[in-house]
């Protein structure tokens, strides 16, 4: 894998949801087509230059020693640490940005940082290994639906939905905290689905944060996008209570 060289590593992340952020790795292989803001983001600032060099990740290489240097000046500034918002730190069949996260996430919590990380990739069976549970780690998946020819279209290169399933559920099994984002939900003119198949499917999370597709021209076509959101967010909302788990309904998903 090519590397690229950075200067800064950790950042005050300005998301509703989270606190510091870090992206150890340019570019993303699961080529998101919903599509990806991250991706839009550094084509329009010239950084990537095609969606091919966006699906060819850059690992950079000096995470570590960043991390090394930053720790102790943000130390008491952090609540937690968000991997990523602008790549995915378990990228699916990219063994080696795995490995590196799973290294800044173990740098991290021997400095008492707790962790937050989201994949549409697979979580190793190495991670379930570890004594994260002491740390309070929050292990997510973003999951919008359960249909492999949909997975296909529109997040071509990440991992089956069952298997991303299966390595966050033995994570909760073995104690983790586990999340789930459902963002960006697609709208029905792209698939028609249950939600309450989704929502069951992943019943043993502790929290699921619930969003609207924002940036897709295919979802501006449907007409009753406002009703849709606001029903959906309702059964979200009464799973969630239920079945006692926390949720986020993100901005703007409900009108
Ligand atoms: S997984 Fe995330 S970062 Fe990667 S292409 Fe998809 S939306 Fe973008």
């Amino acid at each position: 894998m090519e590397k690229i060289f950075r200067k800064s590593l950790l950042y005050r992340s300005e998301v509703e949801y989270a606190d510091f952020c870090l992206n150890h790795v340019e570019g993303c292989s699961h080529g998101c087509k919903y599509p990806c803001y991250a991706y839009m983001m550094k084509k329009r600032c010239g950084i990537v230059k095609t969606y091919e060099d966006w699906c060819s990740p850059k690992i950079v290489s000096n995470a570590l020693e960043l991390l090394d240097k930053e720790i102790p000046k943000y130390k008491d500034k952090i609540k937690y640490v968000h991997l990523c918002f602008s790549t995915d730190p378990f990228m699916y069949n990219q063994p080696e940005v795995g490995g590196l996260s799973l290294k800044i996430i173990d740098r991290l919590n021997q400095n008492s940082i707790r962790c937050t990380v989201l994949t549409k990739g697979f979580y190793p069976n190495e991670l379930a290994n570890r004594n994260g549970q002491s740390t309070n780690n929050e292990y997510g998946i973003t999951l919008v639906s359960l249909n492999e020819d949909f997975r296909k279209e529109f997040e071509p290169n990440s991992a089956p939905f069952k298997d991303r399933i299966k390595a966050l559920k033995n994570l909760s099994s073995r104690g983790f905290k586990t999340w789930v984002s459902m963002e960006p939900y697609p709208t029905p003119n792209l698939i028609k689905q249950d939600l309450r198949e989704i929502l069951e499917a992943v019943a043993f999370v502790n929290k699921i944060i619930f969003g609207r597709l924002n940036y897709s021209v295919k979802s501006s076509e449907f007409k009753y996008t406002k009703e849709f959101y606001n029903s959906l967010a309702k059964v979200v909302i009464k799973f969630c209570k239920k079945n006692n788990i926390a949720y986020h309904i993100k901005e703007g998903t409900q009108q």
